[in-house]
């Protein structure tokens, strides 16, 4: 049957004016999606430009470094539309800033100067955040996300990554680990070599530090309770002192 209708197309004969006519729809369909789906892409693109060129939250929020203190960035990892690693409705921007909200308190308590990035809800590109912090005379920079393994659920634990070349992001990170786990009980699953943006590009001590895995059951239970993520702030905090 098929192979009928086929042959007759192909010559040109028979073929029933419904026929030309879903074609020509169909055809029109196609053309009219591909358009739309152009222009929507056009438009989230120029949207998130002009999100990018607004002052960033440290542009805001910071002035010229105090006398004597210790300025920490804490660096909001994702925000906005950029939500950064998700299991089930849980996303790891909020996480984030949760953490770093917890942690700006602490250090400040403990005398520090701690300066936020970004408040998770909106969308601050990195390119942003490393312009001003680099402006803005940080002894340490730490850049706060989660990690998401999706094929392997069972990975777990918190991670700490520096960057190879340049500042000393390799000492900052074995000490920072090595004083949660030696403080807090809070173990490290790793100490690595991460290619990440933000640590290439800051002029300043950087750490980016992954607080746990959204896959794995045990550590979505204990990101997603305040009171867990309270006590690592805190011991995240004590040990980010005793760097000084
Ligand atoms: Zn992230």
């Amino acid at each position: 049957m098929y192979g009928n209708l086929y042959a007759r197309e192909k010559k040109g004969q028979g073929v029933k004016p419904e026929y030309r006519f879903i074609k020509m729809f169909i055809l029109c369909l196609i053309t009219g999606l591909l358009f739309l789906t152009g222009y929507e892409n056009d438009r989230i693109m120029q949207e998130i430009s002009s999100e990018l060129q607004n002052e960033s939250f440290l542009g805001e929020t910071a002035g010229e470094k105090k006398e004597g203190k210790i300025r920490i960035i804490l660096d909001v990892g994702h925000g906005g539309r950029d939500v950064g690693s998700s299991y089930e409705g849980i996303y790891e921007k909020d996480i984030n800033y949760e953490v770093a909200k917890d942690l700006q308190k602490y250090l400040e308590s403990m005398g520090a100067e701690a300066i936020l990035s970004g408040n998770g809800d909106t969308l601050t590109g990195e390119y942003e955040r490393i312009k001003v912090a680099n402006g803005k005379t940080a002894d340490l920079f730490i850049s706060i996300h989660c990690d998401c393994h999706r094929e392997d659920a069972g990975m777990s634990g918190m991670e700490f990554y520096y960057d190879g070349s340049g500042y000393p992001g390799m000492e900052y990170a074995d000490a920072l680990a090595a004083a949660l786990h030696q403080n807090g009980g809070i173990k490290c699953n790793g100490i690595r070599q991460g290619n990440f943006y933000v640590l290439k590009n800051t002029y300043m001590p950087a750490v980016l530090v992954k607080l746990g895995s959204l896959s794995d059951s045990e550590d979505r239970r204990k990101l997603t309770e305040a009171d867990y993520r309270e006590r690592l702030a805190e011991k995240l905090a004590e040990s980010i002192m005793l760097l000084f």
